[in-house]
């Protein structure tokens, strides 16, 4: 079973197009991996390579950049039989943060590298130099750093997304889990456009934008601080872990973040029998997953109602 999501936020007709067509893309490359190798961690980090590399997500190629016109990534992945986890923000010159991220997981002794030390690593690891900077990600770099000034960046983030939507998106998420029942679950990211230099969001930390345990997996997408702070993704999986099922899980929890810090997010999840869940607070949250033999997309929480 898999299920990837592309971001949720405020999406245009236009780039929904093309990002369905990657998010199915990504989940039949991913479905390959499973019947072939049967290898859960694989499938995730083949499945957001797919994603990273297409430039209508903000994660990998097309990733955002901050206040300096920098691009700065973030990854995370996680089994949940072992409790075993990679995470590295703050990257600049690789291809796919999510490989890195692999690496630390299953190479080293730590959990978490960043900036300067995880481009080290990268290069020890032989990953090729790469910038990741695409022409339309430095158009809306110049697009939106003019009319920055109009707003108190420090404190105003709400006010500048809620003019700019649109520019809100595209984050990349996915969990699987395979016929032995390990769950897996990763996350990639640009971040937030014009983010503050050094600024790290939710998705390499464990527990706030991605967790695996026994019983499920989890990925968030959205404003990280919201995310961070209500510790999204593990409190999904401890719910599911006391009996609650996903679906109810991934709401509850979306639910107490509206109530309690008031910023977009969503999240998706699956338990180790196949049961998915996934919800959102924003417009539109563009999933894909494998269910009853057949691939499915939805846009909307609603549309996956709708049709079963
Ligand atoms: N969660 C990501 C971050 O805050 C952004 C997103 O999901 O759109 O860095």
């Amino acid at each position: 079973m898999i299920i990837v999501h592309g971001g949720a936020g405020d999406w245009t007709e236009e780039k929904l197009e093309i990002a369905k067509e990657h998010l199915i893309k990504s989940v039949e490359i991913g479905l390959e991996i499973l019947n072939k190798y049967d290898d859960a961690i694989s499938a995730c980090e083949e499945v957001i390579k797919v994603l990273e590399d297409a430039p209508v997500f903000n994660a990998g190629t097309g990733s955002v950049l901050n206040i300096f016109g920098e691009v700065e990534m973030d990854a995370s992945i996680m089994r949940g039989d072992n409790l075993k986890a990679g995470a590295v923000a703050g990257i600049r010159n690789i291809k796919n943060p999510i490989s890195l991220a692999r690496k630390i997981m299953e190479e080293t002794d730590h959990v978490f590298i960043i900036s300067e030390g995880a481009e080290k690593l990268a290069k020890t690891f032989n990953f090729e130099n790469y910038d990741p900077i695409t022409e339309e990600s430095r158009e809306k770099y110049k697009e939106l750093k003019e009319e920055i000034g109009k707003f108190d960046r420090f404190k105003k983030l709400s006010e500048f997304m809620q003019k700019y939507p649109q520019y809100f998106i595209g984050t990349v998420g996915a969990v699987v889990v395979n016929s032995k029942g390990i769950i897996v679950s990763g996350s990639s990211t640009g971040g937030i456009i014009l983010k503050l230099k050094g600024r790290v969001g939710d998705t390499p930390l464990i527990g706030a934008g991605i967790y695996a345990n026994e019983y499920c997996g989890a990925s968030a997408t959205g404003i990280g601080e919201g995310i961070i702070r209500t510790n999204l993704s593990a409190f999904v999986c401890n719910l599911a872990k006391f009996g609650i099922s996903v679906q109810n899980a991934v709401k509850s929890a979306i639910d107490y973040l509206t109530k309690k810090v008031e910023l977009p997010a969503g999240i998706i999840a699956l338990d180790r029998n196949g049961n998915i869940g996934f919800y959102h607070n924003t417009k539109h949250m563009p999933v894909a997953y494998y269910e009853n033999g057949k691939i499915h997309y939805a846009l909307k929480f609603q549309d996956i109602k709708a049709s079963s």
